[in-house]
């Protein structure tokens, strides 16, 4: 049989790690196998699995499958812990406040978000934290789980365990992480939901990671060297020593993240980057979020109609034939349309890390043919 897995776009099979193409459903059964091999349930690594690929078809490769190697390593030092359950520790009406016990983000994240949605269904609106989950990926994964019940759903996140990346505005050395915030408004028939996703950092760390990776600079204005001074080069931000990541937006940015790190971080129960807070050295996401019933807040038909009315006005006024106005969101879902069609590239730096994650995870086959193969008969 054919390892669809590495296939080119035309079909004639590729092993060659530059430029490598691979569709998004052998990328799920590598990725699987993986992480069963290391020592998470099937169930887990499965939903583990779906979230990255998934984050690597709609354009987010920094939070795709380049991820599994420090998944891999904080498990195998316990850091991570598959397997694991949300736990509800304040269940107070509109209030929900849950402990992810270091389980998968993935997991714990969506085990919270549904209790929320189901108790939103009695109180139209419920605030839910979520202290403890080892990485949760990409936030906009749960804003989706919202959107699918008609759903409008808000996100502040903050991240722990880890040393700072990114400076205050006005500072020279990094004091926060790239501290996400989601919002997910449902769409219409006539237009697609709006999914706001983003770092609070002008770039997330994991898209300067691939920059480095494929040998390309960041955007300017996003990244300061270890003397402060701004940088494209994302080798000069690596060090060592290692420079700093710059808020998006200034002091507007910087204000945001800062409410990130409050909300999430404080109010969740768990605790900010300050250095009273421990720092293992995985990825531990703290959530703050509110979930949100618009059928409760008035006639849905005369909010839709706003919602289209709005969109269709937004868009009468392209810069550029070229490049009509968007909305967040539709790029996603392009890159999706576009990838799933043709597959997702993958730099050789990620592969190198699949290669060091199938290690680490005791697969003893560790060159490309043989991840092929692995998958192939798995
Ligand atoms: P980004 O800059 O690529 O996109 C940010 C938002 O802008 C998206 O909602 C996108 O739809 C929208 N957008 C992009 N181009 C647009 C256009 N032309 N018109 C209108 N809207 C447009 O995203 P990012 O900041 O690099 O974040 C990437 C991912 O990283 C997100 O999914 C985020 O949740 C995730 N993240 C996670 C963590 C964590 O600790 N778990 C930390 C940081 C970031």
């Amino acid at each position: 049989m054919l390892f669809a897995g590495y296939d080119t776009p035309d079909n004639h099979t590729s092993v060659q790690c530059a430029a490598m193409i691979v569709t998004d459903h052998s990328l799920r059964h590598l990725i699987t196998q993986i992480l069963t091999s290391a020592g998470s349930p099937a169930d887990d690594a499965r939903a583990v699995a779906d979230h990255l690929v998934d984050a690597n078809l709609l354009g987010h490769d920094s939070h795709g499958v380049q991820l599994v190697r420090r998944y891999v390593e904080h498990i195998k030092a316990g850091q991570c812990k598959p397997g694991t359950s949300v736990v509800c520790v304040n269940d107070s009406g509109a209030i929900m406040q849950f402990d992810g016990g270091r389980g998968f983000g993935i997991r714990v994240g969506s085990e919270a978000m549904r209790s929320a949605m189901e108790r939103c269904k009695s109180t139209g609106v419920v605030l839910m934290t979520l202290r403890n989950a080892h990485h949760i990926g990409r936030v906009g994964a749960y804003a989706d789980i919202a959107l699918a019940a008609g759903l409008a759903s808000i996100h502040f996140v903050n991240v722990v365990d880890h040393p700072p990346m990114v400076a205050p505005f006005g500072g020279r050395e990094a004091r926060f992480g790239t501290n996400p915030i989601c919002i997910g408004i449902p769409g219409t028939t006539n237009t697609p939901s709006f999914l706001l996703d983003m770092a609070t950092s002008a770039v997330a760390l994991g898209k300067v990671v691939v920059a480095r990776q494929a040998g390309k600079q960041v955007p300017e204005n996003a990244v300061i060297d270890s003397a402060g001074h701004p940088t494209t080069d994302p080798v000069r931000y690596f060090g060592p020593p290692q420079g700093a990541l710059l808020p998006f937006g200034l002091h507007k940015g910087y204000g945001l993240m800062l409410a990130c790190e409050i909300l999430a971080g404080a109010m969740s129960g768990y605790g900010t980057i300050q250095p009273e807070t421990p720092r293992a050295g995985a990825i531990i996401n703290n959530m703050f979020s509110f979930i949100i019933d618009p059928a409760r807040l008035g006639d849905p038909e005369a909010i839709k109609h706003e919602f289209d009315h709005l969109i269709a006005y937004l868009k009468t006024t392209p810069a550029s034939g070229e490049s009509p106005v968007a909305i967040a969101g539709e790029p996603e879902a392009q890159t999706r349309a576009e990838r799933a069609k043709n597959g997702i590239d993958l730099p050789d730096g990620t592969v190198a890390d699949l290669e060091i994650a199938l290690n680490l995870a005791g697969i003893e086959n560790n060159s490309l043919k043989e991840i092929f193969a692995i998958v192939n008969h798995s």
